[in-house]
């Protein structure tokens, strides 16, 4: 019986790895030069965090989350989400320390699991790489955040990324700005559609971003959070844009913005990258004001962000922005006869002892077989070891391009590798 992956599921395989490693170590790279540091929470958390902090309507747990029981009758759910299990490490493991303002900045690079139906970049295991700053109230923070995103998207060829960006106020503005707005839906959801109409009770503030064309349509007319912003959220909300142009930051002011998780406050922001259809947004965040205390805290201002890696691939893909070819390295150890075998062995351990991309014929086929190989595997020397050469302790060095070769001894070929790699 041959087995199938999970519906919704992908195998990243080998001639695929590069990509994410590249993006992997350019999103740690830019966290080591913003001094954040890496956070590993476990891949499942008590069901509660999640319904607690995301909030009980939201979508994801209403019906996305993979929760299961265990042996001993918990209730378990997959990461469903990246900072609801960050903020319970850093509240379990007092990261705050002695110092209540003190900046604590952390990243992560997590599966994510949602029961979602499988789509192009949206599968129920995806990949994220997030951060977040906790112990902030100032929109500078928020920007810091907001930066480190958008140079993690221009590295990776990014170019044409859009920010989108709204303030979803706070516990003192935003009761106010619900009622409003279900008092403008009202007269108009008997048209809407059926996720609006429970949303209309439950989760108010997701009417502004359903993707139905209806509910878009009635939606453009809706009164806007912006303008019932309290002093403090507009403060921030100003001061936040006041920053982003200091530091050359483009944005578009767009109200609908709200994200599915009922813990942001004041910022919220989406990235775009064209091309990607109805899946545009490669990755948000906000500020989270509320949910540290939520989750049993002290009152902690927090802004963060989360970044879809499968999508941001796609994105790169449709920007034109991969290399195809993956550039020759590393060197073939090509052995020629019984007694070049255990001398090609030792080699061999040389190569890969200093750090070289180093492979042999296990086969031990004919020179012809294994220069072909050595070609076909992307190998961009051949250290050739026959009869001549361990009498001589040379080797003969066959540039896998060109097909130039010369004899050099056996001592200078490690320093003549290591130069040439460079
Ligand atoms: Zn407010
Ligand atoms: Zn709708």
């Amino acid at each position: 019986m041959l087995y199938q992956r999970p519906r919704g599921v992908n195998d990243i395989l080998p001639e695929e790895v590069g990509r994410w490693q590249q993006a992997e170590a350019t999103f740690r790279d830019l966290c080591r030069v913003y001094n954040y540091e890496e956070i590993r929470t476990p891949i499942f958390e008590q069901t509660d965090l999640f319904v607690r902090t995301v909030g009980e309507n939201t979508d994801i747990v209403s019906k996305e989350m993979y929760t299961f029981e265990d042996r001993g009758g918990r209730s378990l759910t997959l990461r469903a989400e990246g900072t609801a299990p960050t903020i319970r490490a850093y509240l379990e493991n007092h990261l705050q320390g002695q110092d209540p303002e003190r900046l604590v900045k952390l990243y992560y690079l997590s599966p994510i699991f949602r029961y979602d139906r499988p789509q192009a970049g949206r599968y129920r295991q995806h990949h994220q790489v997030g951060a977040e700053a906790i112990g902030s109230p100032r929109p500078e923070v928020d920007a810091e955040i907001i930066q480190l995103s958008l140079t993690f998207f221009e590295r990776l060829g990014l170019e044409e990324v859009t920010l989108l960006l709204n303030s979803v106020g706070c516990q003192q503005c935003r009761p106010q700005y619900v009622s409003a707005l279900q008092e403008f839906v009202q007269p108009h959801l008997h048209q809407m559609c059926e996720d609006c109409q429970r949303r209309y009770e439950t989760n108010p503030l997701r009417l502004l971003d359903c993707k139905n064309e209806t509910c878009r349509q009635i939606m453009q007319q809706a009164p806007s959070m912006l303008d019932m912003l309290c002093d403090e959220c507009a403060t921030h909300f100003d001061r936040l844009q006041q920053t982003l142009d200091l530091l050359g930051i483009d944005y578009t002011i767009d109200p609908q913005i709200v994200r599915g998780l009922d813990y942001y406050t004041k910022t919220a922001f989406e990235f775009m990258a064209p091309g990607l259809g109805a899946q545009d947004s490669i990755g948000g965040g906000g500020r989270y004001d509320e949910l540290i205390e939520q989750c049993g805290g002290p009152p902690t201002p927090a802004v963060g962000v989360g970044i879809g890696l499968e999508r941001v691939l796609i994105a790169q893909q449709v920007a034109g922005a991969v290399e195809e070819v993956q550039p020759r390295q590393g060197v073939f150890v090509v052995t020629i006869g019984e007694q070049a075998w255990p001398e090609g062995l030792k080699l061999l351990t040389k190569l890969r002892a200093v750090g070289l991309k180093a492979e042999i014929d296990y086969r031990q086929r004919s020179v012809r077989a294994q220069l072909r190989y050595a070609d076909s595997e992307g190998y961009q020397w051949a250290a050739i070891l026959g009869e001549d050469e361990l009498k001589q302790q040379s080797v003969t060095l066959r540039d896998m391009v060109s097909g130039q070769q010369e004899s050099l001894p056996q001592s200078e070929l490690i320093t003549r590798l290591q130069v040439e790699d460079e």
